[in-house]
């Protein structure tokens, strides 16, 4: 099935195929998630029980669980092209409902068949996911000096220490744990399959954030956690290498979100200063108010045409090392240019963009953490840099 775009930017003109499957997400949005919205808000972000799987079974009736996993395992099959065309959709909701369709980290991708029916087909069935933990205390944006340690014992591993800002680490069936396996003077970054009910796992504290979003960001602590020579994934000594894939797509995922906010931000703003009446004119006339909505809409082009050429990198197979920081440049961009808007949309709606039932403020608060995680913005910047000097600066800007 062709995944061509053409011409690459208005939904309007994607390709029949892709114009489908926006259309089915874009539905799913509006009539499963968005509604939620101020029910989710009002309860700190999580939802009773019945109704999350509602949502699940909604997405997975919509056939948008899985996304890029292989149909054999549940999944889409989708194309980079296929999945960013859902996520602007799935970006367009607030209090991160979307978290709710069914999927997995991607270097489950990397699992053992055992590996791969334990962990990924149950979570892509909506029967519990994974968390990635990799931040420590005194290791955030230099993750190379994590501190806990994975000792080889008779029997496998013995895992020592401490995860921070864990997301999804209170809900997930597996976690996913970055550890340096101790050889000798070496320290080999390896990714373990940790299960949360195993014997000294303890999650020490559950903090509360800005945002209200489905699941919480829980601090673990592993004491002398054995676990099975199974438990490695994807080889000892390969964490950073599968690290940098990871980091890829969750990067092009945060400009693809930050895209759809921006998105439903104009639409709706758009919509209400046209109707709002002040001094006996349409705010909209008034160019206080009009020239910053022109401003977000170039913000949110300019942006959607970077995501969508590094969406086709990925499909295309470029140099992964290419895309890797045009995929920085994507997330720098777009998650500065959505909280740009959402500030925007909160002053064009007045006093309403500062209720919380308003997609302005929720968007305003929300949008604010896609400039730290995943790499805050200034590690963004170090990697542009390091293409520029390693690449070219032909290759990384065009
Ligand atoms: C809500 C939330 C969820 C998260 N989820 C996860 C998760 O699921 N798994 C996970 O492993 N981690 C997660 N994180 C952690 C996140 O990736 C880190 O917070 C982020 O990488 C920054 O690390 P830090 O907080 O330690 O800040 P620091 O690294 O201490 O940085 C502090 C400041 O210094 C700047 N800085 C640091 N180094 C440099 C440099 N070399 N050059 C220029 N400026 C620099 C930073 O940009 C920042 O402004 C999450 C964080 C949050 C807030």
């Amino acid at each position: 099935m062709s995944t061509t775009l053409v011409p690459p930017s208005p939904p309007n003109e994607l390709d029949p195929h892709l114009l489908e499957l926006q259309q089915r997400a874009g539905m799913f949005v509006e009539n499963v998630l968005v509604p939620l919205e101020s029910e989710a808000e009002e309860r700190g972000g999580a939802l009773p029980q019945d109704v999350i799987e509602h949502i699940k079974q909604e997405a997975i009736g919509a056939r948008l669980n899985g996304g890029r996993f292989a149909r054999e395992f549940g999944g889409q099959g989708w194309s980079m092209l296929e999945w960013f065309v859902v996520n602007e959709q799935f970006g367009r909701v607030t209090n991160g409902l979307h978290w709710h369709v069914p999927n997995a980290y991607n270097v489950l991708m990397q699992g053992t068949p055992e590996q791969i029916e334990r962990y990924l087909v149950p979570a892509l069935r909506g029967e519990g996911g994974d968390a990635y933990a990799v931040t420590e205390a005194e290791a955030g944006s230099d993750p190379g000096g994590i501190t806990t340690t994975a000792v080889a014992t008779d029997g496998g591993w013995s895992i020592d220490g401490e995860k921070w800002f864990v997301t999804s680490g209170d809900v997930a069936r597996v976690l996913i744990v970055m550890a340096n396996v101790v050889d000798g003077a070496d320290r080999l970054p390896t990714l373990f399959l940790v299960e949360p009910g195993a014997p000294g796992v303890e999650f020490v504290d559950n903090p509360k954030y800005t945002h209200n979003y489905p699941h919480g960001h829980p601090t673990i602590r592993f004491t002398n956690v054995e676990v099975g020579p199974e438990a490695v994934i994807g080889g000892v000594g390969n964490g950073e290498a599968l690290q940098r894939a990871w980091f890829t797509e969750e990067r092009l995922g945060i400009a693809t979100h930050g895209l759809g906010a921006m998105w439903r931000l104009l639409d709706e703003t758009t919509a209400w200063a046209l109707t709002r009446q002040q001094g006996g004119r349409r705010i909209m006339d008034y160019q206080g108010v009009s020239f910053p909505l022109a401003d977000s809409a170039t913000d949110a082009a300019l942006g959607r045409l970077l995501a969508l050429q590094v969406a086709s990198m990925v499909d295309g197979n470029a140099d992964p090392k290419l895309v890797h920081a045009k995929a920085s440049m994507a997330k720098l961009f777009v998650s500065e240019a959505a909280w740009r808007c959402a500030d925007r949309a909160v002053q064009v709606f007045g006093g309403r963009g500062y209720l919380r039932g308003n997609v302005a403020e929720r968007f305003l608060r929300e949008l604010r953490v896609d400039r730290i995680w995943e790499g805050t913005s200034e590690i963004q910047r170090l990697i542009i840099v390091r293409a520029l000097e390693r690449r070219g600066v032909e290759a990384t800007i065009h």
